[in-house]
């Protein structure tokens, strides 16, 4: 009898050649409470490497574009052809890919998600390999497809959201025998058409199905010990984070922490599903833990995120505060252009709204611009571009007295404007805007005066 159930998710990198599919069955096979494993798509093998998945995506292209496909389905298969053959596989495998591919790109059935449908053929084919290599170790494994899995999204092509419903059918996944094999990155619309989530949506499919089976745990395996509490390109060997709450991994992962998609942890945190990040390299090694609650040992700030390519639209009008429906009208017009904003910091005469700058492409603005003078009236309003978002992050923050003025000093220390100031309204997060090419000073500075005094 199982006493205990997980759900080991392996990225890209994990999954990428035979021998790290090798790591990856151990991994599984030396815990009898992995039963549900999710897998990406073969990453990058190395540098300059190109992942399965935009292999995939150019062949959709080619195809759109009248072009021969063949050229890039070659090299699709011999990625396969070497998984397959050092784990010592039937090449029928590599046979069935090439069918799978043939059919979405002739059958009829695939003209309104052709694109969906090809993207996700790499965790497809994987997660097959890998239930095959299990079983030919001598283990019960089976593939599970999506739609019997019971992963139901809406019809949204390339950025899919799961649907309520899913969740309990995949409860029932818990009574099948032996190890599943999902693949990650899609589902199924009521119509059952195949849908799949916005890239790196690998880790949105573990975090549904342990939600959905009411995993004990769910562990992610990456190619990193842990998470680290600033970005590794910017502070060599940073401190590393042992434990850290929901909240803070969804703020820090909002502003440019890669270790995860920033919607993946919904499910499992509305689920309350503890999620742990593992080394596929380095199994043995703790990890970092995320949980619904910590005890606030470390200090009030837990990591330091930061992203660049923010544009700032600034507006001015003298008593706005007194105006009704200023910032409803000034959104509204966001709205109707198909623009979703980031923050918006407002004080008693101005107002700015935060965007990610491929929101507001130069030939939007100007029409934007001009919506915002001649319909609000207002006294001055202009565009500013390359602007990066800092975000110090903690749960201790909120009872903490003092991290604001900390957080400022570091920023004069290192001689670096800030361009706005806004504190999270769930005081977990503070952020700043600066522009981008003081990111790194300024994260230095942060760095020092929070992590290593
Ligand atoms: N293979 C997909 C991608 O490259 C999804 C994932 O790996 O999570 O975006």
């Amino acid at each position: 009898m199982v006493i205990g159930m997980k759900v080991a998710k392996f990225g890209g990198s994990s999954v990428a050649t035979a021998d790290m599919l090798k790591k990856v069955s151990r991994i599984v096979l030396s815990d009898p409470d992995r039963k549900f494993v999710v897998v990406s798509a073969p990453g990058k093998r190395f540098d300059g490497d190109v992942k399965v998945t935009d292999m995939f995506i150019e062949l959709g292209e080619s195809f759109l574009n009248g072009q021969s496909v063949e050229p890039v389905l070659n090299r699709i298969i011999d990625r396969f052809h070497s998984i397959v053959h050092e784990l010592g596989l039937p090449d029928g495998l590599l046979s069935e890919i090439k069918d799978s591919v043939w059919a979405i790109l002739k059958d009829d059935q695939y003209k309104s998600n052709r694109l969906d449908a090809l993207k996700a053929m790499g965790e497809d084919s994987l997660a097959k390999i890998l239930s095959g290599y299990l079983q030919s170790l001598g283990h019960q494994a089976h593939y599970v497809n999506p739609k019997d899995a019971g992963i139901i999204v809406s019809n949204e092509p390339g950025s899919a959201q799961v649907l309520e419903e899913s969740f309990e059918r995949l409860y029932s996944l818990r009574n099948r025998d032996g190890i599943l094999v999902i693949p990650g990155f899609f589902g199924y619309t009521k119509e059952g058409n195949l849908m799949t989530f916005p890239r790196g949506g690998s880790d949105i499919t573990g975090s549904i199905v342990a939600a959905g089976v009411r995993a004990d745990l769910y562990e992610n395996f990456t190619d990193v010990d842990s998470v680290y509490c600033v970005n590794p390109s910017i502070i060599k060997k940073p401190k590393e984070i042992k434990t850290l709450t929901y909240r803070e991994m969804r703020e820090l992962s909002y502003a440019g922490f890669s270790v995860f998609h920033d919607e993946a942890l919904i499910p499992a945190f509305q689920a309350k599903i503890p999620v742990c990040i593992k080394n596929t390299n380095h199994p043995e090694k703790p990890g970092t833990m995320i949980v619904a609650e910590r005890d606030a040992t470390n200090g009030p700030v837990i990591g330091i995120a930061s992203d660049t390519g923010f544009v700032s639209i600034y507006v001015s009008k003298y008593l706005m505060n007194r105006e009704l429906g200023f910032g409803k009208n000034l959104l509204e017009i966001l709205v109707d252009e198909h623009i979703s904003f980031e923050h918006a910091p407002s004080g008693i005469d101005d107002m700015s709204v935060i965007i990610r700058e491929n929101q507001l492409p130069e030939e939007k603005e100007e029409r934007v611009i001009k919506r915002i003078k001649e319909e609000l009236k207002v006294d001055t309003v202009s565009v500013e571009r390359n602007l990066a978002m800092i975000m110090i992050v903690g749960e201790g923050m909120n009872s903490t007295i003092g991290v604001a003025s900390r957080a400022t000093e570091a920023f004069a220390r290192a001689n670096v404007n800030i361009e706005m100031i806004n504190q999270g309204s769930s005081e977990v997060s503070m952020m700043f805007g600066v522009k981008s090419d003081k990111l790194e000073p300024a994260v230095k500075s942060l760095y020092e005066l929070f992590f290593q005094n």
